[in-house]
């Protein structure tokens, strides 16, 4: 409240100190040169496909078990999104990717999904056989890292949203571009504000996508903050492992300690299992909230979107069996040991 009454005080509202505060800490966090904030995640990724030159007539690869403002943004670029399967993981299948690959192609986009990387190694190594860029969507993944580097800093631009569900989360809608590539920041610089200059010239047709003072102050002070979001994150990952790992038909992430390749946060626990919708119910009943992400439609699911004809096999076997355990840093201890109670009541072996 001090700092929302501090920057309504001043009345400098979009464009200001506040905005390059933010933004220079989260290239410190992530070890990156360039940060821009922008309206949201959807236009961070647009806005980031723009400014490396995809547009109409290219192909860009995507996995399908993400939200449809991965592909939408791809849409909204004019090129045509490629949609590639996933992994038993629940992450981008670099092998998949290759499958899918034709001379339009221009990028491809992991999504960083549930605060976890894809493999990396992989897909960079495939970006540069083929000349393609990698734009991370790290929506759900601030502070995840792959080999010791941080999610959205693989490719010549990395995505993040900020809406207030994400792992840092602002009081209303939020994103952000970062890169290493001077030519790229340029661009995005403009990209963002209508396609002017400093200097007051028009570079081409753009929009109005600014992080404005008030929610980059307010994500700053987060931010400075944001280790002890993770911690807690992890630390309910674990519990969940230690009390439900048991069962062998429930599959679920990969626990914190369980590669040294890979550091998660867990922005969700999306956990694999038959009797989805019975769990459900179950949890439901005793009073715990859980989600069925996406409402349980990959993207080339949605009818609306006319995609059909696209079969991907393993996303649509996790689209009826994946729900989401709660995980978020407000959960008490109680909390999740109740939830834990809970799925083991369904099984039959606690009662509640
Ligand atoms: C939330 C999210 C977005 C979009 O971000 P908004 O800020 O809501 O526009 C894009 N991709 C993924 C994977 C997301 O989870």
């Amino acid at each position: 409240m001090e700092t929302m009454r501090e920057v309504l005080a001043k009345g400098n509202f979009i464009l200001q100190d506040e905005l390059e505060s933010f933004e220079s800490n989260l290239c410190q966090y992530l070890d990156v040169d360039c940060a821009f904030g922008v309206g949201n995640g959807t236009d961070a990724i647009l806005l980031a496909l723009r400014a490396v030159g995809v547009g109409g007539g290219d192909e860009v690869i995507l996995p399908a078990h993400t939200f449809v403002a991965t592909a939408s943004a791809v849409h909204h670029a004019g090129a045509t999104p490629v949609f590639a399967d996933i992994g038993d993981d629940h992450m981008l299948d670099p092998d998949a990717v290759e499958e899918v690959l034709s001379p339009k192609t221009k990028a491809v986009i992991p999504v960083q999904l549930n605060g976890r990387t894809c493999n990396m190694d992989a897909l960079v190594e495939i970006a540069e056989r083929h000349d393609l860029k990698i734009i991370e969507d790290s929506a759900q993944a601030l502070g995840a890292e792959y080999e010791g580097k941080k999610a959205g800093t693989f490719g010549v631009a990395g995505t993040f949203s900020f809406y207030p569900a994400k792992l840092l989360g602002a009081f209303g809608d939020a994103g952000a571009i970062v890169t290493s590539d001077p030519e790229v920041a340029k661009r995005v610089a403009w990209l963002r504000d209508h396609g002017r200059t400093e200097d007051g010239d028009v570079r081409g047709w753009s929009y109005n996508s600014r992080l404005d003072t008030l929610h980059a102050a307010v994500l700053d002070l987060k931010l400075a903050n944001f280790d002890e979001t993770v911690r807690r994150r992890r630390e309910i990952a674990s519990r969940y492992q230690d009390r439900l790992g048991k069962y062998e038909d429930l599959h679920l992430p990969p626990a914190p300690t369980a590669s040294e390749h890979r550091f998660d946060v867990y922005q969700n626990y999306e956990i694999e299992f038959d009797g989805r919708d019975e769990l459900k119910d179950h949890l439901a009943r005793h009073g715990i909230g859980t989600i069925v992400q996406w409402g349980g439609k990959a993207i080339h699911q949605f009818e609306g979107l006319g995609l059909g004809g696209v079969s991907l096999p393993i996303t649509e076997r996790v689209m009826r069996r994946s729900l989401l355990l709660p995980l978020h840093p407000f959960l008490t201890d109680d909390d999740v040991e109740y939830v834990c109670t809970a799925v083991e009541a369904f099984f039959g072996d606690a009662e509640i």
